[in-house]
Order: C-alpha cells, then structure tokens, then sequence
C-alpha cells in the first residue's frame, strides 16, 4: 500500500482516533467513523470498505446510484448525513439505514409516514445547530425539545442520539463550546425522557479530535481519509 493511498490515510486515521480516544480516557471501540463519500467514486470507496463502520452520503439520489453499483458481498452501513427535502424522504427511506439529519418537525412526520408505509423501523438522529451559524444546518437548540417529543411520538423512528456540525473555526474554544453543547443537550434529554441516546454524531476532518475529547461516537470524515474534493 502507498503510503499516502486512501487506504493508508484511512490507517492513520484509526490511529488518531486511537490515540484521541486513549488521551480523552475513552475506549476507541466506541467511537465509529463514518466515510462522508460524496463525490468519490466506488473504486475510491470499496478501498477503505473494511476500514470504517459505515458510509456517509450527503444526497439520496448519489447514494441510490452508487448503491446500485456496489458489490451485494461487501456489507456497509449506509447513513445520510446531509440535509433532507421532504420529496426525497420516502425514497431516503429505503435507500439508507439511518437519517442523521432530522431538523425540523416536518421532516419528522414526513420521514415517519414513509418508514410506515415501507413496514420498517428507521434509526434516526436528530441534527442541531449548535454552533448559531447561518450557513450551518440543523436544528436551532430552542427547537430541540420539541422535536424529540415529536420523533417519541412516531412509532417507527429509534432515535438513536443527537448529531452537530461544528462551527467554522480552528478556534479550540469555540469549537470544543459546540460539541460540549451537544453532549449537554443529549445528557438532558436521556433524564427526560429515559431514552438511553447513545451517539453524538461530531467531529469532522479539522476537527474530530477536540469532538473525541468531547464525548464523540460518531467522527464523520471526509477529505482526511480521500483528500481533497
Ligand atoms: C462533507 C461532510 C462531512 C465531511 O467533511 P470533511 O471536512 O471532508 O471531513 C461531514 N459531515 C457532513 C454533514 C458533511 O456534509
């Protein structure tokens, strides 16, 4: 393998988390990574296929034909990370294992209709805006509580935990603020609603490290792992 290969980025990359995750007290095996795989192909893809937990997309229909082409013997878990309109939500339904990316009540009932109608339960987060960004998705933190009471009331969403993108910033402080945030909100709702929450889904390329530290389970990665787009 060469050394700067995608594979071998994707080696590395364990390795921090590895080391991230030891200097955060943590154990590794409980932070996933996810693949963020928008625009690579599937050549780029099946290189780092058994070196991450699961595939992050950003769009229904570039999952859909990638998904199309890729070999039925490598399994993978196949996530969508970006954000969702409702006219894509019943094909997302069937194309994806779990949404990340439920802002807004709206797209909750619309994501709950289409998993109904398909006979299956969707695992879902619900994905916030900590960081205030206007650029940024997500939902506002205000907005949150109700928005968990919604996903509660649908039968056939398993919220699985909370997810956030991190402010556009090397600023330590600042961006470590946001994840922190997260992990607070997720810790309030678990006491409110007995939900057991297990993932944070933070921590990106510049800056899934300070996310470790702040209790990630989830590191999506992009141009770390296949570089630039
Ligand atoms: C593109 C994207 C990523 C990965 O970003 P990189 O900086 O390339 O690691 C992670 N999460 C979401 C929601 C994205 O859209």
């Amino acid at each position: 393998m060469v050394e700067n290969s995608t594979g071998a980025r994707a080696l590395a990359l364990r390795e921090k988390i590895l080391s991230g995750a030891a200097r955060a007290g943590r154990n590794a095996a409980d932070i996933r990574l996810v693949g963020v795989t928008k625009t690579r192909t599937i050549e780029e893809m099946l290189e780092v296929a058994s070196l991450i937990d699961a595939i992050g997309e950003n769009r229904v229909q570039e999952a859909l034909t990638k998904k199309e082409q890729w070999p039925s013997d490598v399994k993978i878990e196949w996530r969508m990370i970006g954000h969702l309109q409702s006219n894509k939500v019943r094909r997302a339904v069937t194309v994806f294992d779990a949404l990340d990316s439920l802002d807004s009540v709206g797209l909750v009932r619309a994501v709950e209709r289409a998993a109904s109608e398909a006979g299956h339960v969707v695992p879902v987060l619900i994905e916030v805006n900590t960081s205030g960004e206007t650029t940024r998705t997500g939902a506002a933190p205000g907005d949150f509580p109700g928005l968990i009471d919604c996903v509660m009331e649908s039968p056939h969403l398993n919220l699985q935990g909370l997810m956030t993108i991190g402010p556009l910033t090397d600023d330590e402080a600042q961006v470590r603020n946001a994840f922190a945030r997260l992990r607070e909100m997720a810790s309030d709702a678990r006491l409110r609603t007995g939900l057991p929450l297990p993932v944070l889904s933070m921590g990106m390329s510049l800056d899934f490290e300070w996310a470790i530290l702040e209790g990630s389970t989830m590191v999506r990665i992009g141009t770390a792992m296949f570089g630039p787009r």
